[in-house]
């Protein structure tokens, strides 16, 4: 074993998962390891000291990280969008030989700078492909917020800093430099795999790839299950791996309008119909409402994991709620907390309003935003048909502002788990594997609605409880981008391999 060093353990929060872990206590010692596998999970005691993980061969480090230098410091902000850096992955494959029609470089034709790359390494075709998949662009970064050039990669204190370290431009690296590496070796896949880098994924939102290329390239993306790095990952603390997270599913978005009408007048003489109380009365109603306790397969097994990882106070009730059938006085007091409310049910919350017209004029107008996140196997009509039933009030009309992007649940089942584990484990022996539920979405709700079950298998670990994404400093460890790079060249030649 070798002596740990703190700083060699790194970090990175997988974005989305940040919260996961914030305000709560840290396991230190006697981490249990399980694997998860289906429903079942075996404990057994870990190790206490953390042996360095496998780097990438001294070509393939520095490939990856000049294509993720190269890549942070082409700006792919929703304003500059992500053509520039699409054409960037694609010069880097055909050089490494990479046939021209197997490097696709497709953009919606009224919006020439959101293109997508698609890339088919060809296998023995004897399966269908397996698709992997990564956000080329970033959310914005003022220079003047940041301690250094946010376009910059800079090199700090065993940290490389800039926008798109950890969100998600060290995932596109790492997928681009296994591309190259698997071809270099000559590789022949059992299936092809196919890897799409996609724009829009965060703010601006107006040109989001997967979901134009599933509905206008079909054929080009098609694979029985996606993979995609834009979430997962493991956590440490201290130097000592915690755990390692895989993204099985995610609520569904779907915001509702509560609007209300009434005759107005003077407001001298008010009378019975005001619309603004009527609305009132309704988000009371919503807000003291709480959804019916509904667990998932895959919250099922995270409550089960956590339960063990973290021995506290919560940890009774967690095992309460892991069962086929959730303890329901466990889950109320879980559900004290926003993470686990939201892990356990539906939630609907006003978050906008306004109503009148006039300070001296009795309103004739009330008008409200829901915005609810569904479980995965809630529907939009019975949230609706919810909400109808609470405001109580046939004059209050509820209205969906948009379909939802349905989004299910892909069943962390033991073949795909297994299959993930055995990289993992290859990388960072006997580390917890943990299915977990997103609150917020990610390209996955659109390859997920598509029919392609996906998971989120971020190869980067961070620190319990910081989260850069979006925000200031964003940075990812040297030597976790490092062990990235080769856990993403692993990952993607075994799923690829027929076993
Ligand atoms: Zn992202």
């Amino acid at each position: 074993m070798l002596i740990v060093i703190a700083k060699a353990l790194i970090l990175r929060l997988p974005g989305r998962y940040a919260g996961r872990w914030v305000g709560r206590e840290a396991p230190l010692v006697n981490i249990a390891m399980f694997i998860v596998a289906g429903l079942g999970a075996a404990v057994a005691s870990a190790a206490s000291t953390e042996p360095i993980a496998p780097r990438p061969p001294d070509a393939d480090r520095l490939e990856a990280r000049a294509i993720f230098k190269d890549l942070v410091e082409t700006n792919t902000t929703h304003a500059h969008g992500s053509t520039a850096a699409a054409e960037l992955i694609r010069d880097r494959l055909l050089k490494a030989g990479f046939a021209a029609r197997d490097v696709v470089l497709l953009a919606p034709a009224d919006k020439p700078t959101k293109a997508s790359l698609v890339v088919r390494y060809r296998g023995a075709g004897k399966l269908k492909p397996v698709l992997f998949m990564g956000h080329l662009d970033v959310v914005e970064a003022l220079p003047q917020d940041w301690s250094v050039d946010p376009f910059k990669l800079t090199e700090a204190g065993g940290f490389f800093y800039g926008r798109g370290t950890i969100d998600m431009k060290d995932g596109d690296a790492a997928m681009t430099d296994a591309l190259i590496r698997l071809k270099r070796q000559g590789f022949v896949p059992t299936r092809d795999i196919i890897v799409m880098f996609t724009a829009d994924e965060e703010a601006g939102g107006d040109a989001n790839g997967p979901a134009w290329l599933l509905k206008t390239h079909r054929d080009l993306i098609d694979a029985e299950t996606a993979y995609n790095l834009d979430g997962g990952g493991g956590t440490s603390k201290d130097g000592r791996r915690l755990f390692f997270e895989v993204g099985t599913s995610e609520k569904i978005y779907l915001t509702f309008t509560l609007e209300t009408t009434g005759p107005g007048g003077h407001g001298s003489l008010p009378g019975a119909d005001n619309p603004i109380y009527r609305l009132a009365g309704a988000l009371m109603r919503i807000e003291a409402y709480k959804f019916p306790v509904v667990t998932t397969a895959t919250t099922r097994a995270s409550y089960k994991a956590y339960a063990r990882l973290q021995p506290g106070p919560d940890s009774a009730d967690m095992l309460a709620v892991s069962g086929a059938a959730p303890d329901l006085a466990a889950a109320d007091r879980l559900s004290r907390k926003p993470y686990d409310n939201a892990q356990l049910r539906t939630t609907c919350v006003a978050t906008l309003i306004s109503g009148g017209h006039a300070e001296n004029a009795l309103p004739q107008r009330a008008k409200s935003t829901i915005q609810c996140r569904l479980l995965p196997v809630d529907t939009a009509e019975n949230v609706k048909a919810t909400l109808v039933r609470l405001a109580k009030d046939p004059k209050i009309t509820v209205t969906e502002d948009a379909p939802p992007i349905t989004s299910p649940e892909s069943p962390p089942t033991p073949e795909v788990m297994g299959k993930v584990a055995a990289v993992v484990h290859s990388m960072w022996p006997g580390v917890a594997i943990v299915p977990t539920m997103a609150t917020g979405f990610s390209d996955d709700r659109q390859t997920r609605n598509a029919g392609i079950p996906s998971y989120d298998v971020a190869g980067v670990w961070s620190e319990l409880g910081e989260n850069r994404a979006h925000g200031k400093d964003e940075r990812v460890g040297v030597a976790s981008f490092d062990e990235s790079v080769e856990y993403t060249y692993r990952l993607m030649k075994a799923l690829s391999t027929a076993n």
